[in-house]
């Protein structure tokens, strides 16, 4: 028997046809109407001649629309690709150049950049969403859900793409990843046992049973849908319990807390900052947050110090991260409650469907305790990197092993530590430094709101340690306090040798990690 596609994910769901699924400001649709949709978004691309292995793009913000086209696509064999709305044009011209989909449905502020390289999209129909105005040659989205019809009956095969996402591009150009049908659907699972292992985990440690049946998921969408942390994880998550996703435009603190309020929202995820940013806000403490039941994310290093300020100041929500990457088409680990309070820097446990290990240079097993590069394998590796054999082949060895470019440590029970990036490390006289360790121990000031910490080139020992810091609003930080603060707690040749006291927030890229490069760039020039 082949294994269920995404297909069956979605059709599945039609037994929550009168629930609620998609809530975006006013507007709200069923299971039923968004079934309906998606059946006519299939059947209008298969009369436009789109085949199943064909592939379509999305160039949007998070809208009802994003969720509808995906799943048509995927539901038909359509290869979905996941096009990140803060492109520029000439990134976007990069991004259909090396993917080169039929269609492209985009909304008024990509379709202005597609207008300033009008060349990137030749021989690619243009379906407008939500366009005041819409242009002699592009499509209206209003036509295309006219279309009607029952979901086109097409066998989909397990093995092939069921989207292409590109990486974050934190290290480098992004890379358009291959995410199966099979990938995307083990990944489903590893997201409901991870789930539902942490109610398990509630229950032991306090006693109380889970209610039967289980409360209806409300997850807010609080990072863009072109990224695996939402779409491939809590999109598909929630979508697959028959939940209800209140989707935002784009992320604000004090926003996400009045709609955890009115929505009664259960589940938060999205990079560690936004989790800080929630329980730092002035309106924190007048917001009903009572219906949370788990706060956190991953996507980056969650400073221990974090994971502590959320069991404290969240009484119902216990805090949880996973750690993944777009590369295994979601989670690779999960670690909530107590598992993770006992144990705040680490990521958890490898997933059921994953084998992990750490290895030096040479590709060896290092002893168990001991850092090294962390390789996964299991049945959510992507299947490479579109037009990219050198990277594929550098990234995933013959086993089958993805290497993560993240340097870990395991321990005597499985627990996965992630130690820095590869790339991050700051190489100084010989001595590597991780800059996860420090940017942690600058957490734990607290006035610190925000920080960073990379390498500055230097003549003498290669590299020296550069951070910079945010204070929290109303508090001030100097040079000497830090440089005291981590004296008290680190060796010395770990303490930043170059600080800089920022006045406004750190950059971030779209799923609101940190433009490490960037900062580096930009400040080691003033050095
Ligand atoms: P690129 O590969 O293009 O440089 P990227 O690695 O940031 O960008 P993603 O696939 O979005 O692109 O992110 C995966 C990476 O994020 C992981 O390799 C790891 O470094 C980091 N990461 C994810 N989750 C966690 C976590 N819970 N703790 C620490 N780091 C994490
Ligand atoms: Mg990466």
């Amino acid at each position: 028997n082949a294994p269920p596609s995404v297909r069956e994910v979605w059709l599945a769901t039609l037994e929550f046809a009168d629930r609620d699924y998609l809530v975006y400001h006013d507007e709200k649709l069923t299971y039923g109407e968004t079934h309906a949709l998606t059946n006519s978004v299939a059947n209008w691309l298969f009369q436009q001649g789109v085949k199943p292995g064909d592939r379509v793009a999305i160039s949007m913000r998070n809208y009802p629309e994003w969720m509808i086209i995906y799943w048509a696509c995927c539901a038909v064999g359509i290869t979905v690709v996941g096009m990140n709305a803060w492109w520029t044009a000439e990134e976007m011209a990069y991004a259909l150049e090396d993917s080169d989909p039929a269609i492209l449905f985009l909304d008024a502020e990509r379709l202005a950049r597609v207008r300033q390289k009008p060349d990137m999209v030749k021989g690619t129909k243009l379906v407008g969403v939500r366009l005041d105005d819409v242009p002699e040659d592009v499509i209206d989205w209003k036509d295309v859900i006219a279309t009607g019809g029952d979901l086109p009956d097409i066998a989909v095969d397990p093995d092939s793409d069921a989207c292409i996402f590109y990486t974050s591009g934190t290290t480098g150009f992004p890379k358009g990843a291959q995410l199966t049908h099979r990938g995307c659907v083990s990944n489903l699972f590893n997201m409901l046992y991870a789930r539902a292992s942490s109610a398990l985990a509630v229950m032991y440690a306090t006693g109380e049973v889970p209610p039967d049946p289980a409360p209806v998921p409300v997850t807010l969408i609080n990072t863009p849908l072109f990224h695996v942390t939402a779409n491939n994880c809590a999109a598909y998550a929630v979508t697959a319990a028959g939940g209800t996703m209140v989707l935002m435009y784009k992320w604000e603190a004090g926003e996400a807390l009045r709609l955890i309020e009115k929505h009664r929202v259960m589940t938060v995820s999205g990079v560690p900052v936004m989790a800080r940013e929630l329980i730092n806000h002035p309106d924190f403490e007048k917001t009903d947050t009572s219906s949370l039941l788990a706060l956190g994310g991953g996507g980056a290093q969650v400073p221990p110090d974090l994971v502590l300020a959320i069991e404290e100041k969240v009484s119902t929500a216990r805090p949880n991260t996973g750690y993944g990457m777009t590369e295994t088409c979601g989670i690779i680990t999960s670690v909530a409650a107590d598992f993770y309070v006992d144990r705040p820097d680490s990521v958890g446990p490898a997933m059921p469907s994953y084998e992990a290990k750490c290895v030096d240079p040479d590709g060896n097993d290092v002893p168990l305790g001991e850092r090294g590069e962390l390789w996964v394998r299991g049945s959510s590796v992507i299947k490479g990197y579109i037009n990219r054999p050198d990277a594929t082949a550098e990234s995933i060895t013959d086993g089958g092993w993805l290497h993560t470019g993240d340097i870990a440590k395991i321990d005597e029970d499985g627990f996965i530590y992630i130690v820095d990036r590869k790339k991050d490390m700051v190489l100084r006289g010989g001595e590597n430094i991780y800059c996860a360790e420090v940017e942690a121990a600058l957490y734990r000031h607290n006035d610190v709101a925000e920080c960073s910490v990379f390498g500055i080139p230097d003549e003498r020992l290669g590299e020296e340690v550069g951070a910079a810091i945010v204070a929290k609003p109303g508090k001030q930080v100097s040079e000497d306090t830090i440089r005291e603060h981590c004296g008290a707690i680190m060796a010395k040749h770990k303490v930043p040798r170059y600080i800089w006291i920022l006045d406004e927030p750190l950059p971030r890229n779209a799923s609101g990690k940190f433009l490490k490069r960037e900062l580096r760039d930009r400040l080691s020039a003033k050095v």
